[in-house]
């Protein structure tokens, strides 16, 4: 699929300063999340522009863990966002963690409290956050603010070796209290926590604050282009003044971007970890969830996960994304991507009384209409078949294109055949079509009579049996947040399972093969499948539902 690049006010940034030879030419990104939940589709945004513009421009984007607070992270959610870069399309140049620069952070540390930069405020957390002033009203200086550099070094010694308890003491950059941008006056830059680290060890008795560590972690990397999104453009100015302050060998240059939001969508981690462990869904993997896991589950492609970034764009614009926007991108990619099978949702039995007892045909159809490079598969056939319950009628509309009585109908690469009974049960449910073949009609038009449409079937004897999990919109709100309590929007109906649907034998396959069911819409293999069920999600519909 060629494709006109959307606008990427980033790319032509990127490519400026490569003709104009800054960083001697070079381009290195990173992408940076806190190992403090999954990763979910706005992550996609970020990974797809800084992994991107480095694949573009040759050069290199390293995976970074932002893991500066200690309570909140852990390995499982580390490891989940490894796995879901890589299964994006995506290899790392280094992988590394924040908190593998702490000892190197320290002694910036020292060196701010050398030069009379940072000292050690021993105000409470509620003083220190009164004392910061408002939008409208300039801070106050802090009691603790001219501490000379000894005794400022002797405290943090103290706190690094463990002598003071949380909430003591902390570390503050010495900027401007009356600066405009609240960011800027004395911001923490280290405070004291008892807390052992996944990564770092039990041995850290102070973390750094993120902005601190961020514009270092970057310069240490020798990253060119720090990508982040808009809500850190105030925290720029902080950015550049630690840098510059401590007069490092290099400065990355940081550049916002305008956050995703989609339509019915909640991305964030705090929200999803919510929905998770109030149990409002099956974990962070079930296909409702917008986390990388639950649209992988889903059946989204990883490509159409890439296409969808890049016809989006990057701008400095913030907009909400249409939910149908985004279902077509993905239908369009799998309409290329997914072979064809039939299944039967809801199933009706069919016989076909002009075929005997035992009767079997073995049909080659093509996965793919247009695509013959994706081959064929065996589809067998018998004389009982079943079709969908919605596909026959006893009280036919006009311009009815499926089956009725004493009407004809094609079975999609097989006969034509014509009802003749219909069979009920004693409450009047209707249990057995009996029909009859045309045995005239394989690959060709009946002669004298015309076929109604065009109906999918599956061969009973050699039916699997499948769980089809179809999946509603999570919330019922276009935005769930503007709501005064976001889990109010949950949509009570997001799943509805169809437990008796028969597949053809070829549907069978490995967890998470995509398929477009025939007339019914994308479906991909649930980890929940074993030996005697095969469980399909619905991924999206063949057309535009509506909401
Ligand atoms: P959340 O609010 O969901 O926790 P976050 O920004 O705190 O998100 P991080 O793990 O810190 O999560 O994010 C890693 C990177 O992903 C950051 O550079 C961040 O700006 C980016 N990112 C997070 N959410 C989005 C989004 N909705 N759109 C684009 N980029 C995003
Ligand atoms: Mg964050």
């Amino acid at each position: 699929m060629s494709e006109i690049p959307a606008a990427n006010f980033i790319r032509n940034i990127i490519a400026n300063d490569l003709a104009a030879g800054k960083n001697d030419g070079k381009v290195c990104t990173r992408f940076p999340p806190e190992p403090n939940g999954y990763l979910h589709l706005g992550h996609v945004k970020s990974i797809c522009l800084n992994f991107g513009m480095a694949n573009e421009f040759g050069g290199s984007c390293n995976l970074r863990f932002d893991d500066t607070n200690p309570e909140k992270e852990n390995a499982e959610y580390m490891d989940s966002i490894k796995k879901d870069v890589h299964w994006l399309g995506f290899e790392w140049h280094k992988l590394r963690h924040a908190s593998d620069y702490f000892p190197e952070l320290l002694e910036y540390a020292y060196q701010l409290i050398d030069q009379g930069a940072a000292y050690v405020d021993s105000q409470s957390s509620e003083e220190i956050r009164a004392n910061r002033g408002t939008l409208t009203e300039p801070g106050t200086n802090s009691p603790y603010r001219d501490r000379s550099p000894e005794e400022n070094r002797q405290l943090f010694d103290e706190m690094v070796a463990g002598k003071h308890p949380d909430g003591s003491h902390v570390l503050r950059a010495k900027i401007n209290m009356a600066s405009p941008n609240i960011n800027m006056r004395d911001p923490v830059i280290y405070r004291i926590r008892h807390a052992a680290h996944f990564h770092a060890g039990d041995d850290w008795k102070v973390y750094p604050m993120y902005d601190y560590t961020h514009c270092l972690s970057d310069m240490i990397e020798g990253i060119t282009h720090s990508l982040c999104t808009l809500e850190f453009e105030d925290h720029r100015p902080l950015y550049d003044w630690v840098l510059s302050t401590l007069e490092t060998p290099c400065h990355p240059q940081q550049i916002e971007f305008a956050r995703l939001n989609m339509e019915y969508t909640v991305l964030s981690k705090r929200r999803l970890i919510q929905l998770v462990q109030e149990n409002h869904v099956n974990g962070w993997d079930d296909p409702r969830m917008p986390t990388i896991a639950g649209l992988r589950r889903r059946g989204i492609p990883a490509s159409g996960l890439r296409r969808f970034c890049e016809k989006i764009g990057i701008s400095k614009a913030d907009g909400t994304i249409e939910i149908s926007y985004f279902e077509n991108v993905i239908r369009d990619t799998l309409n290329t991507e997914a072979a064809r099978r039939m299944v039967v949702l809801n199933p009706i039995k069919l016989s076909i009384t002009s075929l005997p007892e035992g009767h079997e045909e073995i049909y080659r159809l093509p996965n793919h209409p247009q695509n013959p490079e994706m081959g064929e598969r065996e589809v067998p056939f018998s004389n009982t078949l079943y079709i969908e319950a919605e596909d026959f009628s006893e009280n036919p509309p006009a311009k009815w294109k499926r089956l009725a009585l004493g009407e004809s109908v094609r079975l999609r690469g097989s006969y034509v055949i014509t009802c003749e009974e219909v069979i009920k049960d004693e409450a009047g449910n209707i249990i057995e079509l009996k029909c009859r073949h045309d045995p005239d009609t394989l690959g060709k038009n009946p002669e004298g009579y015309k076929a109604n449409g065009v109906i999918h079937w599956v061969s009973a004897p050699h039916a699997v049996d499948a769980e089809v999990r179809h999946y509603g919109l999570l919330f019922n709100q276009a935005n769930p947040m503007a709501a005064e309590n976001f889990l109010d929007t949950l949509n009570p109906n997001s799943l509805q399972v169809l437990d008796h649907a028969k597949a053809e034998p070829a549907t069978r396959a490995d967890i998470g093969t995509s398929y477009q069911l025939e007339r019914q819409g994308y479906y991909a293999i649930d980890p929940d499948s074993n030996a005697d069920k095969l469980v399909l999600n619905l991924t999206v519909s063949l057309r535009e539902t509506g909401k």
